[in-house]
């Protein structure tokens, strides 16, 4: 019996023994596999924040190239045509001239008066008054004073003429616009007997004075301009500052030098610095650039009464 016994304590003890080492491994086991998860956490690296995606840059729109552009070529020179000999251009070719503005030459600027061209008793439609001095700067309708009188359809164009010449610091004195049939009448009877002829013209057959229906004052568009009130008007007022001036900015304001010294066989007219006719700006430019008178104008344009177009030696 008593052996039974301590068999049984042996078993017990074994058995716990046994226990023990089972508990312990267990334990061991345990501990190890923690650590390894802990390691293993450990070990992964934290999510890194995910960037903001940057929304790549768009690339800059490369301009289309253009294409170079292609030389237009030079059209082959087309031969002019020849201009009708009869034509404004035709008959400006035949004398070495640029081809004419595109005017209405029966246009009442155009109207030509000379000795072999009579208005008769002709009376414009409508005259304005200018103030002498254009000291004034208005135009009046009806005479009042000592005004000068012109068409009024050149009223405003003389006007900024004259002021033209007071801005740039000269005197301007209109001295003779319209005179009417009879005065002009009166007028030549005076000037022939002050130069002692009878028929208006000097020793070279240029007229100084046109009898009544043959001037242009009586046309009314023209002025005679000087720098001040002259009881005579002659060549001499040439050298005056006011004269300069009006010669070299005529053009711009319409008006021509009518009876230019070097052109009195055309004229008819002596030379005469002072007096200045409306023609328009387009027609002014023309007859300035190519140094004409009024009747080698016309003559481009239509057959003057009076006057043969010299063709230029070849
Ligand atoms: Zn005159």
């Amino acid at each position: 019996m008593r052996a039974l016994r301590i068999l049984g304590v042996i078993l017990i003890v074994v058995m716990l023994a046994a226990c023990l080492i089972l508990f312990g491994l267990r334990y061991l086991y345990t501990s190890t596999s923690d650590q390894k998860a802990i390691a293993a956490a450990m070990a992964t690296p934290a999510p890194s924040p995910t960037p903001d995606t940057t929304p790549a840059p768009t690339a800059a729109p490369t301009p289309e190239v253009t294409a170079e552009p292609t030389a237009t070529p030079e059209p082959s020179p087309t031969p002019e045509p020849t201009p009708d000999p009869d034509s404004p251009e035709g008959r400006a070719l035949a004398l070495g001239l640029p081809k004419p503005p595109e005017i209405d030459i029966d246009s009442w600027e155009f109207t030509l008066v000379n000795g072999d061209n009579s208005i008769g008793t002709y009376v414009p439609e409508q005259l304005a008054y200018l103030d002498q001095t254009a000291a004034q700067t208005d135009i009046q309708y009806n005479n009042n004073g000592y005004r000068c009188p012109v068409d009024a359809r050149i009223a405003q164009a003389l006007l900024d003429f004259a002021l033209g010449c007071k801005e740039a610091g000269l005197p301007v004195f209109l001295s003779s616009g319209y005179r009417s049939y009879n005065e002009q009448a009166q007028n030549f009877i005076r000037v022939c007997q002050n130069n002692g002829v009878s028929d208006g013209k000097d020793a070279n057959g240029h007229y100084i004075t046109m009898p009544a229906g043959n001037s242009e004052h009586q046309l009314a568009l023209c002025c005679d301009i000087t720098d001040i009130y002259r009881p005579v008007k002659n060549k001499e007022i040439e050298n005056t500052a006011t004269y300069q001036w009006l010669r070299e900015h005529c053009a711009e304001y319409g008006f021509i030098h009518r009876f230019p010294e070097g052109k009195e066989d055309i004229t008819g007219v002596m030379y005469e610095p002072f007096h200045f006719r409306y023609v328009g700006v387009e027609a002014a430019a023309y007859m300035e650039e190519n140094d004409l008178c009024l009747e080698e104008f016309l003559a481009l344009y239509r057959d003057v009464e009076g006057y043969t177009p010299q063709t230029p030696a070849v």
